[in-house]
């Protein structure tokens, strides 16, 4: 094929682990797997990395030299959704749900053979395409997260998104039927939680609603939970007024 024809290219994955024998581990099957990995060793590099490019899947060690991989997912995720496998160690209960919590997609105990790995990714990285965009012959569906482009499409429709209210929505629609208190919003969506009120939800909930609103009149699928906060419907037969 020439080089100037589109193709699918192989799937980009940034390995963050800072043991060379793990990463090199990674490496090795990700690319007999026909994968495209590249290796960071610390969290800032990983950081930068996913500022210049845009990655299938980071595979990220919660033990880094300068960032734990907790906040480096944060911030990751705060740029741009992608999809995320933490690496942890045997019996941290606790990080793995807070990795979740996180927004990662999955993680894998060390020691691991690289075979489950490649096995998660692929996973992970059907999930994510299930999810990404469905075939012009499909139905619309009502809400669409586009990761790759951080689009969120509503009805089929593109809706332009102030970057706080985009990650609100994302939050949301993630977990449809969970209600989400304000904190738990915030610092979803907001780079500095601390600082955010929790009328600052109330009020990105306003607008993300108009925005809503302005695809489909009639329907409001974020529901109010009083006294606890937000969801997301599942239940699209009851959204209408
Ligand atoms: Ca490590």
């Amino acid at each position: 094929m020439p080089p100037d024809t589109p193709q699918p290219s192989r799937p980009r994955i940034l390995v963050v682990e800072d043991e060379p024998s793990i990463a090199d581990n990674i490496v090795y099957s990700l690319e007999s797997e026909g994968f495209m990995p590249v290796v960071c060793r610390t969290g800032a590099e990983a950081l930068e990395q996913a500022k210049r490019e845009l990655w299938s899947l980071v595979v990220l060690d919660v033990g880094l030299p300068d960032l734990s991989g907790f906040e480096v997912c944060r911030r990751l995720l705060g740029q741009r959704d992608v999809p995320v496998i933490f690496l942890t160690a045997r019996g941290q209960e606790v990080d793995r749900v807070v990795g979740l919590e996180l927004g990662a997609d999955d993680y894998v105990v060390k020691p691991f053979s690289p075979r489950e790995l490649t096995a998660r990714v692929r996973a992970v990285l059907r999930r994510a395409a299930k999810s990404e965009g469905t075939p012009a012959t499909a139905a619309i569906r009502p809400i669409e997260v586009d990761e790759v482009r951080c689009v969120i499409r509503y009805f089929g429709q593109a809706l332009q998104l102030p970057r706080y209210e985009f990650r609100l929505l994302r939050t949301l629609t993630k977990h449809p039927g969970r209600v989400f208190s304000r904190a738990q919003l915030m610092d979803q969506a907001s780079d500095e939680p601390e600082a955010a009120m929790e009328r600052t939800v109330d009020a990105h909930i306003k607008s993300l609603r108009a925005a809503l609103k302005a695809v489909k009149p009639d329907i409001d699928p974020i529901l109010t939970h009083r006294g606890m906060g937000y969801a997301f419907t599942e239940d699209w037969s009851s959204t209408a007024p």
